[in-house]
C-alpha cells in the first residue's frame, strides 16, 4: 500500500516546524540546504522537496581534548554533535533518512554518535573501508567503528557510496512526484564520474604502483554529491584537493575531474575548509559559482591564496559571493582587506531553493546564540541550468 505523501512528511518532519530560529519554515517543494556552524567542523543537513532529510558529516574537531584553541559555536556547554542535532531539531526533522560520511576524520565525523543519540538516522553511507583502510590504532576509526556497532543495533544501515548513481539517494517519501530532483554520487576513493549517464572512472593510479608519498590521502578519497533541483545545482565534497603538493602528481587534483564532470554548478561548499589545497583555477572557472559557502572553523581556514582565488573577477564574471561559517580573528587579521568582501564571516548558512529549483535565496543565521537569529537575506539568484 502506498503511503500518503501527508503521512510520510509527518514521520521527518513535526508538524509545527518552528524553523530553524529565523528562516521561515520549510514548506513541501522547497529544497534547503544548510551548513551549519559549530566551530568543530562541517556539519550540514538537507531537506528535499519532498521531505526526505540528509545529513551530511558531523564533524567534531577536538572531542575529548583541550578545546581552548577553538571557538566553539553557540558555546561550549553542549558537545559539537548535541548542537547539530539541537539545530537539526528546531528545524522541525526528526528523522535523518540519509547521513553521509565525506571521509573519515574527527572534524567530519566525530560528532555523530551524539547526533543519532537524538535524532535516529535510517542510512548512512560513507565511502567504505576497503580501499586504504584507516588504521585500527586511528582514534577516530576507533570511535567511528563504536558508533556503527551502536547504531547499527538501533536499526541504522550501512552503505557504501556508489559512485556515478543517482539512484542511492534519492526523495525517500514521494519519488514520482519530484523527478527534477537528483541527487548524484560524483568522487570517492578516486572512482570519478565521467558525466555520462552512471559511468564512473578511477582516477588515481594502482596503489600497489605508487611511491609511498604518492599514495592518496583520507581528503583525496572523500565523497563528492551533486545536488539537483531542475535547473539548480548544488556540489559538496568534503575535503577534496584541488592544487597538488609542489612536485606531486597531477592525478591528486580531484577537483579536476570532478569539475569536468559537474560543469557550472550554482553553489558549491568550498572543499577542505578553504585551505591551501583546494579551489584551484580550473574547478573555479569551470563551475562558476555565483555563490560559495566556506565551512570553516580553524585559523588556517581560508588560505589567503585559495580565498584570492574564489574572489578574483578574472576567472569568470558575476557574482562571487562568499558565506563563511566562521572566519577566526586572528584568520582576518592575516587577509586583511579581502575578509570585508565576504558576504557573511559567521553563521549557519541556509540556501533555499524555490519549488522547481529555478531561483534561491540564502539566509544567514547568527551562530553565536541557540535562538539563531536570522542576520541576513540575500538574493534571489537565478539558477543557471547544466549550460551555465
Ligand atoms: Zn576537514
Amino acid at each position: 500500500m502506498r503511503i500518503g505523501f501527508a503521512a510520510l512528511l509527518s514521520v521527518a518532519l513535526s508538524a509545527q516546524a518552528p524553523g530553524a530560529g529565523g528562516v521561515p519554515p520549510w514548506t513541501p517543494g522547497t529544497l534547503d540546504f544548510h551548513q551549519i556552524s559549530t566551530g568543530r567542523g562541517n556539519a550540514a543537513l538537507v531537506v528535499f522537496p519532498d521531505g526526505t532529510t540528509m545529513l551530511v558529516d558531523a564533524g567534531a574537531a577536538g572531542d575529548g581534548e583541550t578545546i581552548a584553541d577553538m571557538e566553539p559555536r553557540p558555546d561550549a556547554s553542549r558537545s559539537a554533535g548535541a548542537w547539530i542535532a539541537d539545530y537539526i531539531q528546531r528545524a522541525g526533522v526528526t528523522r535523518i533518512d540519509y547521513a553521509v560520511v565525506t571521509h573519515f576524520h574527527a572534524d567530519h565525523i566525530d560528532g555523530l554518535n551524539d547526533v543519532a543519540a537524538r535524532v535516529p538516522i535510517a542510512t548512512l553511507i560513507d565511502r567504505g573501508d576497503a580501499y586504504l583502510t584507516p588504521p585500527d590504532a586511528d582514534p577516530t576509526f576507533t570511535k567511528y567503528r563504536a558508533f556503527l556497532r551502536l547504531q547499527s543495533a538501533r536499526g541504522m544501515t550501512r552503505e557504501t557510496i556508489r559512485v556515478g548513481r543517482a539512484d542511492q539517494i534519492v526523495p525517500r517519501h514521494d519519488r514520482a512526484a519530484f523527478p527534477a530532483v537528483e541527487i548524484r554520487a560524483v568522487a570517492a576513493n578516486g572512482e570519478v564520474w565521467t558525466g555520462r549517464g552512471d559511468e564512473a572512472a578511477q582516477v588515481f593510479p594502482p596503489l600497489a604502483t605508487l611511491a609511498p608519498e604518492d599514495r592518496p590521502s583520507e581528503n583525496m578519497c572523500s565523497i563528492g554529491l551533486r545536488i539537483r533541483d531542475g535547473e539548480f545545482d548544488l556540489f559538496t565534497g568534503g575535503d577534496m584537493p584541488g592544487v597538488p603538493d609542489a612536485g606531486a602528481p597531477a592525478w591528486q587534483s580531484v577537483e579536476t575531474a570532478v569539475a569536468r564532470a559537474i560543469g557550472p554548478t550554482d553553489v558549491h561548499v568550498v572543499n577542505h575548509h578553504g585551505s591551501i589545497d583546494p579551489e584551484s583555477a580550473f574547478f573555479l572557472t569551470t563551475l562558476r559559482s555565483p555563490v560559495m559557502i566556506l565551512p570553516s572553523w580553524s585559523p588556517t581556514h581560508p588560505s589567503q591564496d585559495a580565498l584570492k582565488r574564489m574572489m578574483t573577477a578574472r576567472l569568470y564574471p558575476g557574482p562571487h559571493d562568499i558565506f563563511a561559517t566562521l572566519l577566526r580573528a586572528s584568520t582576518r587579521a592575516s587577509i586583511g582587506a579581502r575578509a570585508d568582501q565576504l558576504k557573511a564571516d559567521h553563521g549557519h548558512i541556509v540556501v533555499r531553493v524555490a519549488p522547481g529549483g529555478d531561483s534561491y535565496r540564502v539566509f544567514v543565521l547568527d551562530d553565536s546564540t541557540e535562538a539563531r537569529t536570522l542576520v541576513g537575506v540575500f538574493g534571489p539568484y537565478a539558477s543557471k541550468g547544466p549550460q551555465g
